[in-house]
């Protein structure tokens, strides 16, 4: 596994995605995955799967430290008394005392982000919440949350991939030392069957998947999520750490 240093926190490049992943499907997916050797995973409490998130880390052996847990709090819960609430749900369901990331799932103008950002705060001072961001929001709305937070935002997680990527926030999350996250990093599944990225593919000796992947994590600042059910697609979601796309490959992708 590779890391991406932000805020002086290592951060797994790759990271299992879980969502539309229900029951014992996740389950096993998480539990396999860790098998493999990832180290974050990123759930929500929309997803409905913390529970099952929570219990394959316990039995995967791996110690607690090592993973970088990543969850969401639902729009409809940013007022300071819902997110105390819903933080204490997610521990609850994932069995953990802290969180590493807890994510504002979306950004929702009817609450003001002062009540929200106060909240936050007051869970990374009570020691529930390690590090806090945000999820969909723009560049605007990334910095009025900052404005409105004493602690230092760590995330955004966004929608991020070859085809759709967004150069401007990707330059500010770099200038201003915040992750990005890239999720649906591989479309949704369907750069697995791209043309274009196949072709380059062959050049390493690699899948479309793993140019997509390749091509987010080679950012500074980006990490992404695929999700996948199947212990083989985590595998070769995983195996991207030893090749690199090259000036060509990059100018080839710029133009999909
Ligand atoms: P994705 O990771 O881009 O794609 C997942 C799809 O691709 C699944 O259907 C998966 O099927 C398939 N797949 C995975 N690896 C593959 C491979 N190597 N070859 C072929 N197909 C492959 O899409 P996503 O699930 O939308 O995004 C990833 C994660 O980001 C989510 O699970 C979630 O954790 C997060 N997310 C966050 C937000 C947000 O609002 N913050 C929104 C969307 C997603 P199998 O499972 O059958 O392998």
């Amino acid at each position: 596994m590779e890391f991406e240093t932000v805020q002086g926190v290592d951060v797994p490049k790759i990271g299992l995605g879980t969502w539309k992943m229900p029951g014992k499907t996740c389950y096993l997916a998480v539990l396999s995955a860790l098998e493999l050797g990832y180290r974050h995973i990123d759930t929500a409490e929309l997803y409905e799967n913390e529970k099952e998130v929570g219990r394959a880390m316990a039995d995967s052996g791996v110690p607690r430290s090592e993973i970088f847990l990543v969850t969401k709090v639902m729009s409809s819960h940013l007022s300071h008394a819902e997110m105390l609430k819903a933080a204490q749900g997610s521990l609850r369901r994932l069995g953990v005392d802290q969180i590493d990331v807890y994510l504002v799932h979306w950004p929702n103008s009817r609450v003001p982000i002062a009540d929200t950002m106060r909240a936050m705060n007051k869970l990374v001072a009570d020691g529930f919440v390690r590090l806090i961001g945000v999820s969909n929001f723009s560049i605007e709305e990334f910095e009025e949350a900052q404005a409105a937070s004493e602690v230092r935002l760590f995330a955004n997680q966004v929608s991020y991939h070859v085809r759709e990527p967004d150069d401007d926030l990707r330059t500010y999350c770099q200038r201003h030392d915040v992750l990005l996250t890239a999720y649906s990093p591989l479309a949704r599944g369907q750069l697995a069957t791209n043309r274009a990225l196949t072709a380059i593919g062959k050049r390493h000796g690699k899948t479309a998947s793993q140019v997509a992947l390749r091509w987010a994590i080679q950012q500074e600042k980006v990490v992404a999520i695929p999700k996948s059910a199947s212990a083989e697609r985590q595998r070769e979601n995983l195996d991207v750490f030893d090749f690199e796309l090259s000036p060509e490959d990059l100018a080839d992708l710029a133009s999909l």
